[in-house]
């Protein structure tokens, strides 16, 4: 499925394959697709893997797309569990499609490379390498145009007039309700404490900090370096805003 090699293998193996595995298969309307754009089409795919990653909470690791067919000839994008057997991400992609091509407009617009590359902050990735020369922001950002797909402006401009091109979309959305309340400015993505954890924002003054992810070395750090540290997953603003300084 993910590469050439694998379905020209053994029919049976690759036909195999398709049924272990979820897969979401779905295309555009009529958006034309000719050689010179197999770049913008690819753009597109890695922004949508890159957006429901994000926006559903799917390790990178799990999902993995390619450019498919439909069977009347059109472009297609197929996005599958990497996962043996299927984990339901496929299905959680295509029952939250919306979401999914939302998150990955935004994080395509927010990203401060160059509009004709890309970078790990927007379209790249280990796993897809052999395309980097042909992924650029601006070609996945003429698709999205075409269906007419805006970026959320909040998000792209970021809380406190911040753009936060390599943080999560959840972050920078709890951090946007933050900012919104009037809490204080924090300082964003600073490395904090003894060791240098990576933190998302830390208000020093009542020494609150928003980390990302579970890492019980970090979290018991930073803690026992005097820090009260929040986790974005188990929190929200209602929570969060009371513990803050006004700004
Ligand atoms: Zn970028």
């Amino acid at each position: 499925m993910t590469d050439k090699s694998c379905e020209g293998s053994t029919r049976i193996v690759s036909l195999a394959h398709r049924y272990e595995t979820d897969i979401a298969e779905f295309s555009f309307g009529a958006i034309a697709y000719d050689n010179d754009s197999v770049g913008r089409w690819l753009s597109v795919l890695y922004a949508l893997l890159e957006g429901a990653s994000e926006a559903l909470e799917i390790s990178r690791d799990d999902i993995d797309g390619t450019l498919s067919w439909t069977p009347d000839g059109r472009r297609s994008f197929v996005l599958f569990d990497t996962v043996p057997a299927g984990a339901g991400a496929a299905k959680r992609i295509a029952e939250n499609l919306g979401k999914v091509i939302q998150f990955a407009v935004d994080r395509v617009t927010r990203c401060d490379c160059g509009e004709e590359t890309s970078c790990y902050g927007c379209l790249r990735s280990f796993r897809n390498e052999r395309h980097h020369d042909k992924l650029s922001r601006q070609g996945a950002l003429s698709i999205f145009a075409e269906l007419k797909v805006e970026a959320t402006p909040e998000v792209v401009d970021g809380p406190w007039g911040e753009t936060l091109a390599y943080t999560s979309q959840s972050v920078i959305e709890l951090l946007l309700k933050l900012s919104k309340r009037g809490v204080q400015k924090p300082e964003l993505g600073v490395d904090l404490g003894q060791h240098y954890w990576p933190v998302e924002a830390v208000w020093m003054k009542p020494g609150v900090v928003l980390v990302e992810g579970y890492d019980e070395e970090r979290d018991s750090g930073l803690g026992s370096d005097g820090y009260t540290v929040v986790k974005v997953e188990d929190t929200d603003a209602d929570q969060l805003a009371p513990l803050l300084p006004a700004g």
